[in-house]
């Protein structure tokens, strides 16, 4: 069979659908309703908002279109607000690794399309996917994402033969407690078998959920360029019970306004369908230039620094509980801005070629295959920064290992337990980093946060457990949690 047909049998679900939950002229209609809203109307919005109620997008749509500064402040403030209460002063690491740059598809913005000759392509063996690891978790890493592109070589048995090596890989004290996934859209059966392997979070863009854009940036006869197929991918991995999903937009293939909404909808549909268990986390990349990519170097809807902080902060009124992903693609002060209203993870360290890992020297990039990176400071630099800019780092796995997930972690997050677990393992996490990988003015500035948000414990029975667990580390212990 042509590898292109794969899916032929499975997309027929999709074909004979009248509709998909996406309804491009409703999102435009209102983005037009309420093209200039009132001080009045943006207030009420972020009065609902403040009780942490998800927004409907009609209300999302009145966010957007604020063009009055003064109550765009006010927006920035709620959002570090809201994510200060929801979240804590923690933020996540994590650093993908790219497996393969193999791809049978042609989307127009991305460095690892099929008919790109620039790059060389690589899948790494079993071999090199231990070795990638031992590096990532010599340097203190303890969660990854793992990225494919979508080629017969990297069909279902290989990608579970790879997350099985990532979780056999040890080195030291050390090794990665959870790996997301980040590849093509598969099937149930396919599912069912990266549940069986256990990895942490299934994540899909959708890139655009604009359907004219969608159809120009996806080549028809390619199986991405099959929309629906690609939109109900989060809904098969429920349906088999894999129920840490991720979400996301890839920002300037089409107007951030319809995206923001876009993600929204497909918040709620999520929702709805599987008893309000939505994304566990969005994402939303900016397109960065690629090698032998023109498209990405001149995105049609190119997202500005300050619609992009905008963007930010409406999606965290909008989605309270949901994480917000910020990756390296973005400038360290484009971070330092941004993260305070509202981001809960981000990656460090991170390399983005194929065997990008092994082939790097300090914090120089060797390739720039799908992309550019905007942050290329070390995993230890941004933990020192992070310490020093009253924020926890984490690289807290506990809720996934504990069974915490999908609705049983929806039920968690959204009562304020989620700081009896965050914080205190947060805490315990770091100071595992500090040991075993920190530099000395790292180790420095992470001891002080942590005297710091012990004190902000307030239960003294787990604030008890973690000073006595900082002692047992101390002594040697690793991987203690709450
Ligand atoms: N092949 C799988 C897919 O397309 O879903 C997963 C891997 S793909 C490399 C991961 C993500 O990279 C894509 O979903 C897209 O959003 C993002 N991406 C592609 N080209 C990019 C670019 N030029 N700049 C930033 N992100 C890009
Ligand atoms: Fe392939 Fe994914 Fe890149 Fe598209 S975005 S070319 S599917 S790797």
């Amino acid at each position: 069979m042509n590898y292109l047909d794969k899916y032929k049998a499975d997309f027929k679900e999709y074909d004979l659908m009248e509709k998909d939950f996406i309804d491009d002229d409703k999102i435009w209609e209102q983005l037009n309703k309420w093209e200039n809203p009132s001080k009045d109307d943006v207030r009420r919005v972020l009065g609902k908002a403040e009780k942490k109620i998800r927004l409907e997008p009609e209300e999302m749509a009145i966010l957007i279109q604020n063009k009055d500064e003064e109550t765009i402040n006010e927006m920035y403030a709620l959002a570090s607000k809201l994510k200060r209460e929801v979240y804590g002063d923690r933020i996540v690491f994590f650093a993908p690794l790219y497996i393969s740059n193999k791809c049978a598809n042609n989307c127009k913005y991305c460095g690892f399309r099929r008919e790109n000759k620039m790059i060389e392509r690589r899948t790494l063996t079993m071999d090199e996917i231990s070795q990638e690891i031992r590096i990532m978790i010599s340097e203190g890493q303890k969660r990854t994402v793992l990225v494919y592109g979508e080629s017969p070589e990297t069909d279902i048995d290989f990608i579970c033969e790879s997350i099985r090596q990532v979780y056999n890989t040890k080195c030291g004290n050390g090794e990665i407690r959870r790996a997301n996934i980040n590849c093509a859209p598969l099937s149930r059966e396919e599912l069912k078998k990266l549940k069986e392997v256990g990895i942490g979070t299934f994540q899909v863009f959708q890139e655009t959920y604009h359907h004219e854009t969608y159809r120009r940036m996806h080549p028809e006869g390619t199986i991405k360029g099959h929309y629906r197929w690609r939109l109900y991918a989060q809904d098969r991995a429920l349906d088999v019970g894999l129920d840490d999903v991720a979400i996301g937009a890839l920002f300037g293939l089409y107007d951030w306004r319809f995206e923001a909404i876009g993600l929204l909808y497909h918040t709620i549909h999520l929702e709805e369908k599987y008893n309000g268990v939505g994304p566990h986390t969005i994402s939303f990349p900016r397109i960065e230039p690629a090698i032998g990519t023109d498209y990405a170097s001149n995105p049609e809807y190119a997202v500005s620094d300050e619609d992009f902080k905008k963007l930010v902060a409406i999606l965290r009124l909008s989605v309270p509980y949901t994480g917000l992903i910020l990756t390296a693609r973005e400038k360290p002060e484009v971070r330092r801005e941004v993260i305070p209203l509202g981001v809960s993870q981000i990656d460090a360290g991170t390399r983005i070629g194929v065997g990008g890992y092994k082939k790097s020297m300090g914090n120089m990039m060797p390739d720039k295959e799908q992309f550019q990176l905007g942050d290329v400071r070390s995993l230890d630099d941004v933990i020192r920064e992070t310490c020093e800019t009253e924020s926890l780092p984490s690289f807290c796995t506990a809720c996934y290992r504990a069974g915490r997930t999908g609705e049983h972690f929806m039920e968690v997050a959204k009562s304020s337990f989620v700081h009896n677990f965050c914080m205190p393992n947060a805490i315990l996490t770091l100071k595992e980093y500090l040991l075993d990988y920190a530099a000395g003015d790292t180790k420095e500035a992470g001891e002080k946060a942590i005297s710091k948000y012990i004190d902000t414990l307030e239960d003294a029975k787990t604030r008890q457990f973690v000073i006595d667990a900082l002692a047992r580390m101390e002594k040697g212990e690793r991987d203690i949690r709450v």
